[in-house]
């Protein structure tokens, strides 16, 4: 063997994800979830969501929802025909860099005046007339998709507890994110009424759970695209931290699993993850996500291709998208995971094109390898955390099929992820893996936000 598949073999040995380790990692998974459903202080934060009914199909009405994320800005309406289907439409607008770091006042009231001109333009007449002369049938509910942390304690009540993704808006921190909009929506005199503060996990069970084909069974949401995380169907009695007067039995859990073992004691972690960590804004938290989500597994090849080519068996020459931290975008290992050639023509097309290296056919073998390591630890990972909850929920038990809803790029783009999944969550549940249904949830932020007024 030459030194450079010597090399290769010791990486894919780190990034293994074997029998015994993923039933650990299940098994962690569902200690960590009972910690976090006691106690307020857990890393897997398990935020109660307070929406405690899952939607059948047969929902009906007009709804708007907003989604604040990280660059973009969307409003919606979403019509719910009542039948599993809908019809929805969208504006997207970029947040000024200069609002996402001036005062809670200016950020709000240019939500609240984007919402006013996506009313005007595409919603009926009936809904601009002004308060004083609605009926309450005229007042639009409002899902509020909010992507970043929340301390929720109602269904439209949550107070910011920090912010991420480039945002730094002191005045906003502490306080209720859903009345900062309300308050600059009121005072464009809008017939809106706030509804519903959404995570997008739970918009994802939601939005999936409405067009499942009339099955009602429903119990998962994952997101696989910047970030991952998860949101579950729990039974009230089980979420002991909180104490609800309620006649519900169930309550959707937004789980937080980014955070799933920040203590490493059962993944997989290199001292190639160590350094994409070093360099990342949050060292030490979200390691789940770092090694699952889009964000960082281009950034883990890109490492790994780096180390390789100092140690001098990788390439001859370097390149400036080698050496530039989190200049590989996770679009590079779906190219190279999809190549079918005999010759690795794609792969070595590939890293011409994203990388700007020529590379030989012993190089392209050795990266496609590495490649298909860092995208099957992600999919077995995330099949450990699903088994986790499926174990814990004991929802195989209860139901014939167990439906789970998905968004995001890295399920929806990576060739074979979903299969790479199903092999992780086989392991553990051997035949009952065919009970389990994946799905992508479709346009799940917005109809998921409408959902979530709807039931609010
Ligand atoms: P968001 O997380 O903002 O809602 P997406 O679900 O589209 O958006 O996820 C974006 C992430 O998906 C990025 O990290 C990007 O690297 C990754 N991504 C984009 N295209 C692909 C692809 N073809 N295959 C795998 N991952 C992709
Ligand atoms: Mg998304």
């Amino acid at each position: 063997m030459s030194s450079l598949q010597n090399r290769v073999s010791e990486i894919l040995q780190g990034f293994e994800v074997s029998h015994d380790r993923i039933r650990a990692i299940s098994d962690e998974f569902i200690r960590l979830t009972n910690q976090g459903l006691k106690s307020n202080k857990e890393a897997m934060a398990m935020i109660p969501s307070y929406v405690t009914a899952v939607p059948t199909g047969k929902e009906s009405g007009t709804f708007l929802a907003v989604d604040l994320g990280g660059t973009n800005f969307r409003v919606c309406s979403v019509h719910l025909n009542g039948n599993g289907t809908f019809k929805l439409i969208q504006s997207k607008s970029v947040i000024p860099k200069s609002l996402m770091v001036g005062s809670s006042k200016e950020l709000f009231s240019f939500l609240a005046r984007h919402v006013d001109a996506f009313i005007k333009t595409h919603l009926d007449e009936k809904f601009t007339e002004d308060t004083e002369s609605s009926t309450s049938q005229h007042i639009l509910k409002l899902g509020f998709t909010f992507s970043f942390p929340v301390n929720q304690t109602a269904i439209n009540k949550g107070t910011l507890l920090r912010w991420t993704k480039g945002f730094n808006i002191k005045d906003a921190v502490g306080k209720d994110v859903c009345k900062l909009l309300q308050d600059e929506l009121d005072a464009l005199k809008l017939p809106v009424h706030v509804s519903a503060l959404v995570n997008d996990t739970v918009g994802t069970l939601m939005s999936r759970a409405y067009s499942a084909p009339g099955l009602g069974n429903t119990m998962l949401g994952v997101i696989l695209g910047t970030g991952t995380n998860c949101a579950y169907v729990e039974n009230i009695s089980s979420i002991s931290k909180i104490s609800l007067q309620s006649d519900k039995n169930i309550m959707v859990v937004n789980t937080e699993w980014g955070s799933f073992d920040n203590a490493l004691t059962v993944l997989p972690f290199t001292s190639i993850d160590s350094e994409v960590d070093g360099n990342s804004p949050n060292p030490g938290y979200h390691m789940f996500e770092k090694l699952v989500s889009g964000m960082f597994l281009g950034e883990i090849l890109r490492i790994t291709l780096c180390n390789l080519h100092k140690e001098g068996v990788l390439f001859s020459s370097s390149s400036e998208s080698l050496e530039l931290p989190w200049s590989i975008d996770t679009s590079t290992l779906s190219k190279i995971e999809a190549d079918n050639t005999e010759d690795l023509s794609k792969t070595k097309e590939t890293i011409s094109m994203d990388l700007n290296i020529v590379a030989t056919l012993e190089e392209c073998k050795a990266i496609k390898k590495i490649v298909n390591a860092i995208g099957k630890r992600s999919a077995y990972l995330a099949g450990a955390a699903i088994c986790g909850i499926l174990t814990h929920t004991r929802a195989l038990e209860k139901m014939e099929t167990v439906d789970i809803g998905l968004d995001g790029s890295v399920f929806e783009f990576y060739p074979g992820y979903e299969n790479l999944m199903r092999e992780s969550i086989k392991y553990l549940l051997g035949e009952d893996e065919k009970r389990v249904m994946l799905d992508i949830a479709k346009d799940g932020s917005g109809v998921g936000a409408a959902l979530c007024a709807l039931v609010a």
